[in-house]
């Protein structure tokens, strides 16, 4: 079996494809356009999975048929999403090459026991979306079902979380989550899908800088020969014209580029150390002064909480704060983190939870 470096060549990988596979012609003359800018790797969807029904859910295993056809034409290797045991069948019988797992799919551990299960004995590159809803365990729970089950080949795609409130982009990116399940798994491949982050193409470039300079392995992004005709996602697919253009116009930076020195870059991180363990000895001074605060209000029969003090106070740490250039947010998500921890230590005291002040 190839290894992901092999199959793409150099980073960031990409894979490219329309968001569904609509015709035996818009299937293949997107893929030739693609193979012709140097793309490896096709994606399709043959099953789609639609919030609503009623919508365009896919044209089903005939779109393995053209799919089979570019690969067979244009030399790029094929991918579609699978979402339960039929899929996988028809897909691995068609001779697709890279499975992935839809959002949806991954957030269910019954439907990933049951697509691992059927693929076992069988060693295809499988990518595995995030959950739709930001949740770490659970992602990395469909990648064990997958591991247990002997899958040795396996990648990650961050395409963002599902948000109630109505944001700028489709799904929130929570970059954080990416960033986490990198630190939890460091040996797996992670790549960014912008266009289900996005949902709408003038998104697209600034997501997958964001997501280079987060250091991704690659990007699946949407292309299709017509996007505003597109049956699903027409609003977030890019031409496969437009497609390169953006990509050349990434940047590609380098965690650690050759030839430069990092004495330097060192210097400032260790200032940084020095900094984040004074901060820690302040925070450990200031949740001592709770404390005492705690062993008064008890003494004398008072609430913790005195709301109107609390107020007062972050808005004079915000104006502080923005006099000295610090945002708005930072301020207020750090004091309301610290107010919270020293009430909890206060109602412990209060409750008689915590010992006396060491
Ligand atoms: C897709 O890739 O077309 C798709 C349906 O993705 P997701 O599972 O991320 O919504
Ligand atoms: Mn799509």
């Amino acid at each position: 079996m190839k290894d992901f470096d092999e199959i793409f060549g150099q980073k960031p990988w990409i894979i490219a494809g329309p968001c569904s596979a609509e015709t035996e012609e818009q299937t293949i003359d997107t893929a030739r356009q693609l193979a012709k800018n140097g793309i490896k790797v096709f994606r399709a969807g043959i099953w789609k999975p639609r919030t609503r029904p009623g919508n365009f859910e896919g044209v089903g295993a005939v779109g393995l048929e053209w799919m089979r056809e570019v690969k067979k034409e244009t030399g790029m290797l094929i991918s579609t999403e699978v979402a339960n045991v039929k899929h996988v069948w028809d897909a691995i019988k068609a001779g697709i090459d890279i499975l992935w797992i839809g959002a949806r799919t991954t957030a269910n551990p019954f439907a990933m026991q049951e697509i691992a299960d059927s693929l076992r004995g069988c060693n295809i590159p499988v990518f595995v979306k995030n959950p739709v809803n930001p949740d770490v365990e659970l992602w990395l729970g469909a990648i064990e079902r997958l591991e247990a089950a002997g899958l040795t080949q396996i990648g990650l795609i961050h395409r963002g979380f599902s948000s109630y409130e109505k944001i700028l982009y489709r799904n929130a990116p929570i970059w954080q989550v990416p960033i986490e399940i990198r630190r939890r798994r460091p040996d797996l491949p992670l790549i960014c899908d912008p266009s289900h982050i996005a949902g709408k193409r003038e998104y697209l470039f600034e997501i997958s800088q964001k997501a280079l300079d987060l250091n991704v392995d690659g990007l699946m992004i949407e292309s299709h020969r017509n996007p505003d005709e597109a049956w699903s996602d027409a609003k977030q697919q890019l031409t496969p014209n437009d497609l390169m253009k953006m990509v050349d116009q990434l940047v590609v930076r380098k965690v650690n580029p050759d030839g430069i020195s990092m004495e330097s870059l060192n210097e400032l991180r260790y200032k940084i150390d020095q900094i984040d363990a004074e901060l820690l000895d302040t925070l450990q001074k200031r949740m001592g002064i709770s404390q005492k605060i705690g062993e008064y209000k008890k003494a004398n029969n008072m609430t913790v909480l005195q709301p109107s003090r609390w107020d007062a106070i972050l808005n004079k740490y915000v104006e502080k704060g923005a006099e000295k250039n610090l945002d708005k947010e930072l301020i207020t998500k750090i004091f309301t983190a610290i107010h919270q921890a020293s009430i909890n230590i206060q109602v412990d005291v209060i409750n008689g939870k915590n010992n006396e002040t060491k």
